[in-house]
């Protein structure tokens, strides 16, 4: 099949199963360019592992600590007639260049808020990763959550707690700046929303691992949080995902006193704002991040899903001191919310509008990133070959 790239909205229906392998590998390369790992992880599970911050947070313990790692994701596998999602075909090429490296890789797709997938991740850990981890991501983004016990679904909405906020956005499909008005949301779009992106999960999910009796001693856990410039803050760090992220943080200080026992540690990281297929859909960030990049670009200062993942485990996780902030937090995000970034970016925030947008901001840099979430416009892919949509996780019977 010839796959080209199909963009609806803030999505992209289609993934390309070479590109996407090009991605991981252009990933596996960057880590393998850096220092290994001193001390670094060898049995590792990756709670939303297929895409952005969690892939990388796979690619970086296995190719800099050669970490065994135990990869959940929830991905649509590809048939003969459609693609897959870029998910899917990450995952695939990841345990690929894992196993050939003599790398223990395996992977499973289902609802990580399930009671199922943690009996499976057990079992697994149990069975195949002689019977402890030291390491667990908790790298969801998702727009609902079955409750595992009650079957009531929750679902997240993208708001404000205060009032209307009325702000310039970027239309990505014609590459416009447009303003947009944000509505505040309910009580009960506040609860569901902490309900999908809070603690409670990432929670559930250590105290299952620890009631399996399968968490080494001295393991660590970490969960990503965002915080951004002021200018976002009405709907991200004061809106109702930024209330979600506040219950990460609590969920974060149970764990660290549970985990005491184990001489564990739980860490929330406050990563850098970068185009994945999460943050896509936020109003206002993807011009926030078009200018960003554009300053960080220019200052030598720009990173990645790997680059920062690389260097939260090399800097922080890893290094013996994690430098965290006063409210506990690791900041991998610190290039980002620098003093001169942010001042230029606030200037040109109150400028930025169609007629300057191509100068002051980098929306082509957002566009390539943006279509290689999906595998397309890789170095080396021939994209007018024949592909294989049907390219299998290899340790995922279909
Ligand atoms: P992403 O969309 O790239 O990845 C989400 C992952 O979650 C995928 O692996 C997906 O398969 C998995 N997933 C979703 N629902 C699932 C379910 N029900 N069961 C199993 N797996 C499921 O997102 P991302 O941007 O990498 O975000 C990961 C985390 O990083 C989030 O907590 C996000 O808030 C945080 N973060 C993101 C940014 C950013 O700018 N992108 C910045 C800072 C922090």
């Amino acid at each position: 099949m010839i796959v080209s790239p199909k963009i609806r909205g803030f999505i992209c229906t289609t993934a390309h199963p070479d590109g996407c392998a090009a991605h991981v590998q252009e990933q596996i390369d960057y880590v393998k360019s850096k220092p290994k790992l001193e001390n670094g992880p060898k049995n590792v599970l990756v709670i939303g592992a297929s895409t952005g911050y969690g892939l990388a947070s796979r690619i970086v313990p296995a190719f800099a600590s050669g970490a065994n790692t135990l990869g959940l994701f929830f991905e649509k596998p590809g048939s003969e007639k459609r693609t897959g999602s870029a998910g899917w075909y990450n995952s695939a090429a990841f345990e690929k260049a894992a196993t050939a490296e003599g790398l223990f890789a395996k992977s499973l797709n289902g609802d990580a808020f399930s009671h199922e997938m943690k009996a499976q991740a057990v079992d697994i850990i149990k069975n195949e990763m002689g019977g402890k981890i030291d390491l667990v991501v908790y790298s969801l983004a998702s727009p609902r959550r079955t409750d595992p016990d009650t079957g009531e679904v929750y679902k997240s909405v993208l708001k404000t707690t205060g009032g209307d906020y009325t702000n310039k956005t970027l239309n990505t499909d014609k590459g416009e700046v447009e303003e947009v008005t944000i509505g505040a949301a309910t009580p009960e779009e506040i609860e569901h929303t902490i309900k999908v992106m809070g603690g409670e999960d990432w929670e559930l999910w250590m105290n299952a691992l620890s009631d399996a009796g399968v968490l080494a001693d001295g393991v660590k856990t970490v969960a990503y949080s965002y915080i951004g410039p002021e200018l976002t803050w009405p709907i991200y760090t004061d809106g109702t995902i930024g209330q979600a992220k506040k219950d990460l943080e609590k969920s974060c200080a149970q764990l660290n006193e549970k985990l005491s026992s184990l001489n564990g540690e739980a860490y929330v990281s406050v990563n850098k704002a970068l185009v994945t297929q999460a943050s896509s859909a936020i109003p206002v960030v993807p011009l926030y991040i078009s200018i960003l990049y554009k300053e960080m670009k220019e200052k030598g200062l720009h990173e990645g899903c790997i680059e920062q993942i690389e260097r939260l485990f090399a800097d922080r996780l890893y290094s013996g001191d994690a430098k965290l902030d006063e409210a506990g937090r690791i900041r991998i995000d610190d290039w980002e919310m620098r003093d001169d970034i942010q001042s230029a970016v606030a200037e040109k925030w109150k400028t930025v509008s169609n007629e300057n947008f191509s100068e002051i901001a980098d929306f082509q840099g957002y566009q390539d990133e943006f279509l290689k979430l999906f595998g397309f416009g890789l170095e080396g892919v021939n994209y007018e070959a024949d592909t294989d949509p049907a390219t299998g996780v290899p340790s995922i019977a279909e």
